[in-house]
């Protein structure tokens, strides 16, 4: 549960946002309710106690662009008996519609694209005045630098801080680069003073996100690499634990492995997706690896922090995958052991290379592969966490859970842990002998 805390406030209004997707859209949706409490805007969690409703939306996928013209049929009916309420659409889906939402969508009053956040409060401004605005113009590089509008006033004891944004990657399936833009790294003074900020405000854990974050600094002079960043992080005073989503392989250097020996506040967990275990695959996807060298990244970091556990991605059907190139993804699940996997049907997204190709798998073969990976992903999750029955895991308590007496946080693996405990422990650590073992979370009891 996210709990924000503002001290000034004039005229009090309610916005409600609803958040699609990864991570970053998370982050997005917290900067986003960071700027609008500067004009009056706080945050509620139902829609119907709403002055503004926000969809924060995602279209990596197919099926996304419909999802949110349902969700904003249902929204807009609101408005039939609350005549003042402003509706507006953010984040990929808006990149990628622009104006035809407005014109699609009667009771729609705003549509801001990803790089048009510092927009939004002369936006819902002109809303409240009755115009309906869209604006989803690409800004250059220079410009974003100067509006990164940080995130203030979260309670929460673990944070997200924005690190990158957008992709030069252009693997051949995905609509990123298109809908997020080229890639920036943003400047590391600025990135250090937020994790300053958010650890006197009691924050002690940091996921540090970008599309591609282990590219961080690459590209721009003067900044360090990401390996030098997440050193700079360790060494603020009151960080206790850091994490980071999302690395490409390509992109993992032995450097960034070595922090996992050296730094010990960097958690013992990994998100590396690899997409596909075969290497005529991968050639296809455009991924810059082969399937070796992935899993020698795999077997280097295993060296540099015995125990760290590897989650990931996967496509399952991608054009011209046959049935051999789909065992191989299974045979490297089996190598990597992974302690959980998104998997997903590959869907041809507008615009990128990949939707050029003949689909040749039917839907119901995308979905049977789908399924026998996630079997298989089910056994290894299973087998993996119950290695952890009566070890003592070092939780950071989070929040309640969701049984009464609960509370509920992380181990250093990243699984839920929920144990019975007094609410107090809420952001603290507190050690945890795990009892029982589930897909999604461990339970446990207070050492
Ligand atoms: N930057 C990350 C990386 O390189 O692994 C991934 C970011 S992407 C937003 C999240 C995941 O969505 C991808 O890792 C991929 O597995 C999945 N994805 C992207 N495009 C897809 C498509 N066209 N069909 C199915 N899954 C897709
Ligand atoms: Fe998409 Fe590839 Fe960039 Fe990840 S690295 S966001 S999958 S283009």
């Amino acid at each position: 549960m996210i709990a924000y805390k503002y001290t000034f406030v004039m005229n009090s209004k309610n916005v409600y946002i609803e958040t699609f997707g990864c991570q970053m859209n998370v982050n997005d949706s917290e900067r986003i309710v960071t700027m609008l409490a500067d004009i009056g805007y706080l945050p509620v969690k139902t829609p119907a106690d709403a002055d503004m409703i926000l969809l924060n939306t995602c279209s990596v996928r197919g099926g996304a662009e419909e999802k949110v013209y349902r969700r904003l049929e249902n929204l807009t009916a609101l408005k039939r008996t609350k005549k003042h309420l402003i509706i507006g659409v953010g984040g990929c889906v808006a990149q990628q519609e622009g104006e035809a939402l407005l014109q699609k969508l009667p009771g729609l009053d705003l549509v801001f694209g990803t790089h048009n956040l510092h927009l939004l409060n002369d936006m819902v401004q002109a809303a409240e005045r009755g115009e309906r605005r869209s604006e989803t113009a690409f800004i250059d590089n220079n410009q974003r630098l100067e509006l990164f509008p940080p995130v203030k006033g979260m309670t929460r004891v673990s944070s997200f801080v924005t690190v990158m944004q957008g992709c030069d990657n252009y693997c051949s399936y995905c609509i990123v680069p298109y809908v997020r833009g080229q890639e920036i790294s943003r400047r590391s003074t600025e990135i250090l003073d937020e994790v300053r900020q958010l650890a006197a405000a009691g924050v002690r854990e940091i996921a540090l996100l970008g599309q591609n974050v282990n590219s961080y600094g690459l590209k721009s002079a003067g900044e360090p690499a990401f390996a030098e960043l997440i050193r700079q992080v360790a060494a603020v005073d009151g960080i206790q634990r850091i994490r980071f989503f999302t690395s490409h392989p390509k992109d993992m250097s032995d450097d960034l492995i070595a922090c996992f020996a050296e730094i010990p506040a960097l958690c013992g967990h990994i998100h590396l997706p690899a997409q596909s275990g075969s290497d005529a695959v991968l050639a296809r996807m455009k991924r810059g690896y082969t399937r070796r060298e992935y899993l020698e990244k795999i077997r280097s970091l295993k060296s540099a922090r015995p125990g760290i556990v590897f989650t990931g991605d996967m496509i399952v059907g991608f054009p011209g995958e046959t049935d051999e190139q789909f065992e191989e993804t299974l045979t490297l699940m089996e190598e990597v052991r992974y302690i959980d996997l998104f998997s997903f049907a590959y869907s041809p997204r507008p615009g990128t290379e990949a939707a050029e190709l003949a689909e040749d798998l039917s839907r119901e073969e995308k979905q049977r592969r789908l399924e026998r990976l996630q079997a298989l992903q089910k056994r290894i999750t299973l087998e993996i966490c119950s290695a952890y029955l009566d070890t003592t895991q070092t939780v950071l308590a989070e929040g309640e859970g969701k049984r009464p007496g609960q509370v509920s946080g992380k181990a250093d693996n990243g699984r839920t842990v929920n144990f019975i405990g007094d609410k107090s422990l809420i952001g603290t650590f507190a050690d945890v002998r795990i009892i029982q073992v589930f897909q999604n979370t461990l339970l446990g009891e207070l050492v």
